[in-house]
């Protein structure tokens, strides 16, 4: 008997049908004897549909009020599934935020988890009462709602598991797991049996949409095991695990990519001290994420240039604050330019093998692919390049740490 957190995602509540089909599932780790809670996401498009009216009414409505619209998906679903699983004859109660309640701080829109009081849902689990909690959604210190960020039921569902104890937290989603990479553009791309905390964080913050970065930082935090799986296919997902849990040694895990960002060039920038200070405080004042960034050698010793990577629907804003700063800064150029993607691989193996990046680099050379920047953590090496040769690129690396087929790299 084991107790566990069982997340459906919107596409996997998206329709009366699929909610039945997912209560089944539910109902089938309740007939093995396991105590089980339910977190459920909004209905496919719903929670899209209610930021469209917010919006329409003003795109500076107040937060507090956005949160109490957008937040109202989950509860029409955690009230279907709740009815669905008591025709399927499994007792079960929905739970809203405020009625656990999930306590959170007070950042409407993307606010974070602070405790979670389970007294009542555990007493309930023990007698055999399935909880269906709704994603997604809390409570502000100022007994107002707030919400978790998009996609953030699986940061709720995370929190959930590790409050309750929980031995699992199954994510339901509408693909069978972790791949290798994209399996729309790489036939060969594999499912992985585990991933590690660290790599699926980099996976997450890097582009792969399954699970809200949150949620991985919590699991990790917290040492949640965590499986991601497709409700529509009885196929076993991926465990996203501690590292000493996975025997099998391999060098890079994932080659993934985004398209979310954009590259600005500045040109004849003065090449003093202060200046980067004098770029990048405007654009985090105007809360604009910088990520990647690399300045050039300067050649006459007084101007250099520079070039960094921001969020591509923040493009027009970052030029329109460099603009105001340009005089400043010295510089003459600004180069915008959103025909970019960031193609990364991402391995905890990287940590203790030498010239993986190098293996990178010459696999893009060989395919002619030219790399404007570069970026490297431990665990991972992106580089910017044409977006034109995203598929190019990502086959490539795919082929060249040897993920197509029986998975160790070389
Ligand atoms: N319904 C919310 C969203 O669409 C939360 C979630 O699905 O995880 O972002
Ligand atoms: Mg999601």
């Amino acid at each position: 008997m084991a107790r566990l957190v069982m997340k459906f995602g919107g596409t996997s509540v998206g329709s009366l049908d699929r909610i039945r089909a997912a209560a089944q599932r539910v109902k089938a780790e309740t007939d093995a004897g396991h105590q089980v809670a339910v977190v459920v996401s909004a209905m496919a498009g719903e929670t899209n549909r209610m930021i469209d009216l917010t919006q329409r009414i003003s795109p500076l409505h107040d937060a507090r009020e956005y949160d109490v619209v957008v937040s109202c998906g989950e509860q029409v679903s955690v009230g279907l599934m709740a009815m669905v699983l008591q025709d399927l004859g499994v007792t079960a109660r929905s739970w809203l935020g405020w009625q656990i309640p999930i306590h959170t701080d007070d950042i409407h829109g993307s606010a974070r988890i602070q405790r979670i009081e389970t007294a009542e849902l555990e007493r309930r689990l023990s007698q055999g009462e399935v909880a269906v909690v709704a994603g997604f959604q809390g409570l502000g210190s100022n007994n107002r709602i707030t919400t978790l960020g998009r996609g953030g039921s699986d940061t709720s569902a995370v929190a959930l598991a590790a409050a309750l104890d929980a031995e699992r937290c199954d994510i339901y989603t509408d693909v069978e797991g972790i791949y290798t990479t994209d399996p729309r553009i790489v036939t060969g791309a594999r499912k992985l049996d585990k991933i590690t905390y660290e790599e699926m964080l980099e996976l997450a913050s890097l582009g792969a949409k399954v699970l809200q970065t949150r949620s991985v930082e919590m699991a990790m935090n917290h040492g949640v095991r965590v499986q991601v799986r497709s409700t529509f296919s009885e196929a076993p997902g991926t465990l996203v695990v501690d590292e000493e849990e996975i025997v099998e040694q391999r060098i890079v895990s994932g080659v993934t990519y985004s398209t979310d960002e954009a590259k600005i060039t500045l040109r004849h920038v003065a090449d003093r001290p202060g200046v980067a200070a004098a770029i990048f405080g405007p654009l985090a004042e105007a809360n604009i994420v910088v990520d990647m960034i690399v300045q050039n050698v300067s050649e006459d010793g007084k101007s250099t240039d520079l070039t960094f990577t921001v969020q591509r629907d923040q493009l027009a804003r970052a030029v329109s604050v460099l603009d105001k700063v340009k005089e400043t800064i010295g510089a003459a150029v600004i180069t915008p330019d959103a025909d970019v993607v960031k193609v990364s691989i991402v391995g905890v193996g990287m940590r203790s093998h030498a010239g993986v990046a190098q293996a990178m680099f010459q696999a893009l050379s060989e395919k002619n692919i030219n790399i404007q920047v570069i970026s490297t953590s431990e665990i991972k090496v992106s580089v910017l390049i044409a977006a034109d040769y995203t598929e190019l690129a990502v086959r490539a690396l795919h082929s060249v740490f040897n993920l197509d087929s029986a998975g160790s790299a070389a």
